[in-house]
């Protein structure tokens, strides 16, 4: 299509908006797959991966646009307007490279083709029990001529899932080391939020996608799902001084309360001896409301310093490294947990010193 006739296309109606947008990324996908992908799959003689490799390059193709709009919006208020003012951006480079490994699709594709048996086995599993039949679809079999409601229904489904996922991840010691890695970062910035550990990732990963065919959301949906999830985390981790408001931080997870979650004190650990917030606050991945309903939300408390109490010098805190780059991030996590089993074993063996 001639550039002016696109231009004129953007007057027209929505749906030609979604057909050029259709086309300009179906042209980055096939660009980057003759120019790139092709001679590389035929280099390593892996040309029988075409289709998916194809396939597969629209989530980079979407990635890269998330990630470029998420930058040219939320960078400049970031810099116009922080919240945190830093003496200096060191370790946030970091955090940089996790997102891009992320939305740009590495990470899942790695995770795609290592998990992909797994997943053939557990469906197989999961259909002999008769487990398939849960599909969301079948509850209310005018779902798909509702492509909004779906999207809506399927969105609180899983977030659903995601608050008590969260929670494990905090409730679980060994479990909780891995997730401490996302809330190492002391400088909460837009690319904080992919700052995770592998495992934790891959967990994650298996998780929801298994989720998401059991109640039967649609390929297309769970893309959408993933981008606009990924776009609304990004914008609670932002260091900035904007937020939702008093009603709309209650509708919709914004900066300021995903950022008590990951304040010293209060996300995590025991903070005013209160039993349901035993194991912190403010867990809700897009929706506050499970925490509204299950006892954990926190929407008064003034914005605090983020990161782990270990973290913090003696006699606050230990003094703990949690790793500068991404591979000491990653290993650390690990010795956290060997330390762990080491110290449960030895309480089994009954040979700890008293105190
Ligand atoms: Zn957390
Ligand atoms: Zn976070």
């Amino acid at each position: 299509m001639h550039p002016l006739a696109s231009l004129a296309a953007l007057s027209a109606s929505p749906a030609a908006i979604s057909h050029l947008f259709d086309q300009l990324t179906g042209a980055a996908q096939t660009w980057l797959f003759v120019t790139l992908v092709q001679p590389l799959l035929w280099h390593l003689h892996m040309m029988d991966m075409d289709d998916l490799a194809y396939d597969g390059l629209l989530w980079v193709v979407y990635g890269a646009l998330q990630v470029l709009l998420l930058y040219l919006v939320l960078r400049p208020l970031e810099w116009l307007a922080p919240l945190e003012r830093w003496e200096n951006r060191r370790g946030i480079g970091t955090d940089v490279i996790y997102t891009l490994v992320n939305r740009l699709g590495l990470l899942p594709l790695i995770l795609f083709l290592t998990l992909q048996p797994l997943f053939d086995l557990a469906l197989a599993w999961l259909h002999l029990h008769g487990l398939d039949n849960l599909n969301l679809d079948a509850l209310w079999p005018g779902m798909s001529l509702h492509p909004l409601a779906g999207f809506l229904i399927y969105l609180v489904v899983l977030d659903f899932a995601g608050y008590w996922y969260h929670r494990w991840q905090h409730q679980i010691g060994w479990w909780w080391e891995l997730h401490a890695v996302h809330h190492s970062q002391r400088k909460l910035s837009m690319w904080a939020d992919d700052r995770n550990h592998f495992l934790d990732d891959a967990l994650q990963a298996a998780f929801f996608a298994a989720l998401a065919l059991v109640i039967g959301v649609p390929p297309a949906q769970f893309v959408a799902l993933t981008l606009v999830g990924g776009a609304l985390q990004s914008v609670q981790h932002a260091n900035i001084r904007f937020d939702f408001g008093r009603i709309g931080e209650r509708l919709l997870v914004g900066p300021r309360f995903h950022r008590l979650h990951h304040a010293v004190g209060f996300g995590h650990e025991l903070g005013h001896g209160n039993r349901a917030r035993l194991y912190g606050c403010n867990f809700g991945v897009l929706l506050p409301w499970w925490d509204m309903l299950f006892g954990s939300a926190d929407f008064s408390t003034p914005t605090q310093p983020t990161g782990v109490r270990a973290q913090l010098p003696s006699p606050a805190g230990l003094g703990e490294n949690y790793g500068q780059g991404l591979w000491a991030q990653q290993v650390l996590a690990f010795v956290r947990i060997g330390r762990r089993i080491a110290s449960a074993l030895r309480d089994a063996a009954g040979t700890r010193p008293a105190t």
